[in-house]
């Protein structure tokens, strides 16, 4: 076994860490009370190769591994979880999705503007009734010869309005179930595609999340990704590598939390003292110490199995399960060290307990992912 990083790592962590201290922390608190999108961190990001991380360079991107990606993950969510989330959606969902499974003139077309950053895109599964239910998706794609016609809607569409190309899952023969389901590459400006209101957040406030509307919004045949009827393993497959981007977002919210927490235990004096000496305040830290380096050991393990094309629908799902609960505890116990000024926002770390609820919630709710783990042990 080896538990230490490659001096590239190393360093693809670092340039994560000083573009966040320098880009991302100095107007964090302004965009989440303006819910404003980081339009022009999400330029730099795309010159630093942050977007299409994982993406063969001879399509534009920087050819990492997973490994390096869940770094930069962890780095950026440790200050803005909502322009973390900008970047896992784009590499793990969008970029992975096309490069996997794309035809040539797909990636050539589309995928080389995704991973530079030039444009970003969209996964547009979720819809009013079907969020863990995937299957029942009321969005239909009609087979009419050389396209499809698409009706319906998507909800909390991430880079809703942000993106250029969005990548729709909707169901083109019902009578096949799940197997009657196709993906498209749907254009920003198609006939009929309406961009809904921006949704009013709990966390990630900067993230633009929207509702699409589909009126018979004319597809290509060309756009379709894979063979008729690859749709719903499509968006299961690439949310199973999204899952691994979720926990690492997850765990840099939660050290992001406990590095603020620590400094400020040994800044804050109570009873003539330090609070970190209070043996309630230093247990607290070392609780919250060991559930990060718990969770970071799982993130990194399923970022591994991937790299190393083992399975990692089980390591993937424990990993966002236990990461995402970590950021949770991790930072309501940070928002308690720092007492009263843990509730203003000027400390951060009560935004970074709004930011981490989500990561219990999006590419699979926590109640989803030990479905995912206990099918996978059950089994064996
Ligand atoms: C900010 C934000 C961004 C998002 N971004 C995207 C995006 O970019 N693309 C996209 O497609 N979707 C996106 N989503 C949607 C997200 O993935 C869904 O909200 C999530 O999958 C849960 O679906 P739901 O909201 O319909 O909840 P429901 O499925 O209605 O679940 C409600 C509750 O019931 C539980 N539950 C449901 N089924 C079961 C079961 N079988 N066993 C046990 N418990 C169960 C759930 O765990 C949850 O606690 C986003 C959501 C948010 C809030």
């Amino acid at each position: 076994m080896n538990f230490s990083l490659t001096e590239e790592q190393e360093l693809i962590q670092q340039a994560a860490r000083d573009f966040a201290q320098n880009d991302l922390f100095p107007e964090v608190i302004e965009r989440d009370e303006a819910q404003r999108f980081p339009k022009e961190e999400v330029r730099k990001m795309g010159e630093l190769g942050f977007l299409g991380m994982m993406v063969d360079p001879k399509y534009g991107g920087s050819g990492l591994d997973t490994l390096s990606y869940v770094l930069v993950m962890e780095e950026l969510s440790k200050v803005d979880a909502s322009s973390s989330v900008i970047v896992s959606v784009n590499n793990s969902l969008v970029c992975w999705g096309l490069e996997t499974y794309g035809t040539e003139e797909q990636k050539e077309k589309y995928l080389t503007r995704l991973s530079t950053g030039e444009i970003i895109g969209a996964f547009c599964l979720s819809e009013p009734e079907a969020g863990s239910d995937a299957t029942s998706q009321k969005t239909t794609a009609i087979d009419k010869g050389d396209h499809y016609v698409i009706n319906g809607t998507k909800n909390w569409i991430t880079n809703g309005s942000s993106a250029e190309v969005y990548l729709v899952i909707a169901q083109t023969d019902k009578d096949k179930k799940h197997k009657g389901i196709n993906a498209l590459i749907v254009e920003k400006g198609a006939e009929g595609f309406e961009i809904g209101p921006k949704e009013n957040k709990l966390g990630i406030r900067g993230s633009d999340t929207h509702s699409l509307i589909f009126n018979d919004v004319k597809v290509p045949k060309k756009n379709r990704i894979g063979d008729d009827g690859f749709g719903f393993k499509f968006a299961m497959k690439t949310l199973a590598g999204g899952r691994i981007g979720i926990a690492a977002q997850a765990l840099g919210i939660a050290a992001g939390a406990y590095e603020l927490a620590l400094k400020y235990s040994k800044e804050r004096k109570a009873f003539g003292t330090e609070i970190s000496n209070h043996q309630a305040i230093a247990f607290k830290l070392a609780d919250m110490h060991t559930q990060i380096e718990a969770a970071r050991h799982l993130v990194y393990k399923a970022a591994w199995d991937k790299d190393n094309g083992n399975d990692y629908d089980l390591s993937g799902a424990m990993a966002k399960l236990y990461a995402s609960q970590v950021a949770m505890e991790t930072t309501v116990e940070a928002v308690q060290i720092h007492g009263g000024n843990g509730f203003v926002k000027d400390y951060h770390v009560e935004r970074l307990m709004r930011d981490a609820k989500i990561t219990q919630i999006y590419e699979g709710t926590s109640e989803i992912q030990k479905i995912v783990i206990s099918r996978s042990i059950l089994k064996r």
